[in-house]
């Protein structure tokens, strides 16, 4: 830590929320403390469906303000994330016996397209029968009527959209801590530890951004406070490309409990999910059940009858639980996906973020530090999140144009690329490298499933695991 362990904020959670909020204080000139007592991206953000969307779904339940906030932020991170979110076609197929009939969808697709005006991202069309059966025709056409295909966005890797929110705040001056549990909040400050070590840090207000631990943090710091996360878990599969696989994302309604689910291109292969069932237990716990698995293959073979897959076919899966609002919600899809900041009257300098989607992280970041600004009794510089790109989107179309390397770089680093290359002559050598030194890799796993990516190709990494323990051994002594 500084010299002096005094900060204005203390932000609690390197998921998608806290970095966001940390880089916009870090940028308004707040000196910011962020801590993990995992690593950065290694939550909830790191389990999602990837998408940077505006939620066709969420129309159904008259939420428009959240669609038209979402579809707006979907537009500014194409901007400031271009090497890390990139538009995505999704087909939309509809049958005789789908719930939602073409009217319905049709509507559906107006009202989106009416809301995300400033888009630029293509206008949806419907097609017919035959269209949808040229374009994917692997897909079930027993009942097929025809389809919608519209754009939303997608974020690979969004381990490295939170990253890169914390490489930028630390460009700004903030310091991080990662394994690093907080174990109490006071007036003044938090306690953590770090290395074994118990640890003080202050500061004027402190934000709990810890996702699905929201509840935990503040009970282990015993605060007083009603429930506030009512998680759900959500698991995907990840399968080789099958038989028939689409060219383009499908959301598809399943037959046997009509829930939404997506099956999506994603890193070489194809993302299965999500389910949607309440979670009580301590997020630490989450893992996909079979039944799960079971659920999302039947269904994937019921749209897509050449894939036959079986759960031999599974590379692997991966869950997390929604750090949504307590509610008296019955339907778990019918649970709203807006933010909430709560103030606690019983600790008044903290604040605790409820929900907040990764579309919507640098929304609810702006809110958020507006908030902290005048809970400073200070007047905030503007907010500058919107315009200021990211780390590795900075001159990313000029740079990716003139790049010579393998456009897997692009895809992770952006136009921080060359800075990977030019470490060592061995480009695995040098990701691994740039890990530990430059992004606050700590562990193999972190190395692995949150800054090289390689740990989400097909093998997990397996087939390079020997030679990174020897470089990051190395790169310690
Ligand atoms: C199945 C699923 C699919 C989803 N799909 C999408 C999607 O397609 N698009 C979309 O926009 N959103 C999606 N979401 C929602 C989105 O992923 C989450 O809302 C978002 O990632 C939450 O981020 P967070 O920063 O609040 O929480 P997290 O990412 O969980 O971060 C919280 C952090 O707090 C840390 N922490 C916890 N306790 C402590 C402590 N005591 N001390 C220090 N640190 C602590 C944790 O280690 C963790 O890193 C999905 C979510 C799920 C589960």
């Amino acid at each position: 830590m500084s010299a002096t362990n005094q900060f204005d904020v203390i932000v609690i959670g390197a998921g998608i929320n806290g970095a966001g909020i940390a880089r916009d204080a870090a940028m308004r000139g707040l000196k910011v403390l962020l801590i993990d007592k995992s690593d950065i991206g290694s939550g909830t953000s790191s389990a999602s469906t990837r998408l940077i969307h505006g939620g066709l779904r969420y129309l159904e339940h008259f939420e428009f303000g959240l669609v038209r906030e979402s579809l707006r932020e979907r537009e500014t991170l194409l901007h400031i994330a271009p090497h890390l979110v990139r538009p995505l076609p999704i087909t939309i197929p509809i049958y005789k016996q789908s719930r939602r009939g073409p009217v319905t969808i049709r509507a559906g697709m107006i009202v989106y397209d009416l809301l995300s005006f400033t888009k630029s991202l293509p206008r949806h069309r419907m097609l017919s029968r035959r269209e949808t059966l040229e374009q994917l025709p692997g897909l079930n056409p027993e009942g097929l009527l025809g389809s919608a295909l519209y754009f939303d966005a997608q974020v690979e890797f969004a381990e490295r959209l939170v990253l890169e929110n914390v490489l930028a705040a630390v460009e700004r001056g903030a310091e991080v801590y990662t394994y690093a549990p907080v174990t109490k909040l006071t007036g003044s400050g938090v306690e953590f530890v770090s290395e074994g070590k118990k640890q003080v840090a202050l500061a004027s207000v402190l934000v709990n951004a810890s996702g699905p631990w929201v509840d935990y943090l503040l009970d282990e710091a015993s605060i007083e406070s009603p429930k506030l996360i009512g998680g759900t878990k959500g698991s995907h599969i990840v399968v080789a490309p099958f038989a028939g696989s689409p060219g383009n994302a499908i959301y598809l309604e399943a037959e046997s409990d009509k829930r939404p689910f997506f099956i999506i291109p994603w890193n070489g292969n194809y993302l299965i999910g999500t389910t949607d069932v309440r979670f009580e237990d301590n997020p630490d716990k989450v893992c996909s059940e079979l039944w799960e698995i079971d659920y999302l293959l039947a269904e994937t073979n019921r749209a897509f009858p050449g894939a036959r897959l079986m759960r031999d076919d599974v590379l692997y899966t991966y869950s997390g639980v929604r750090p949504l609002p307590v509610t008296g919600e019955k339907d778990e899809q019918s649970i709203t996906r807006r933010h909430f900041i709560r103030e606690h009257p019983r600790l008044s300098n903290l604040l605790s973020i409820v929900g907040g989607k990764l579309t919507t992280y640098r929304s609810l970041a702006e809110e958020c530090v507006d908030l902290i600004f005048r809970k400073l009794g200070r007047p905030s510089p503007p907010c500058a999140t919107a315009k200021e790109v990211l780390p590795g989107g900075v001159n990313f179309a000029s740079f990716a144009a003139e790049f010579k390397g393998p456009e897997r770089l692009l895809r992770v680093y952006g136009s921080r690329a060359n800075q990977v290359t030019q470490l060592n002559e061995d480009p695995f050598t040098s990701e691994i490298l740039f890990a530990f030194k430059y992004e606050f890799a700590k562990t193999l796993a972190d190395c692995f499933l949150r800054r090289t990516m390689i740990g989400l190709n097909s093998d997990r990494g397996l087939s390079h695991l020997a030679a990174a323990a020897e470089i990051a051994t190395d790169c310690h002594r």
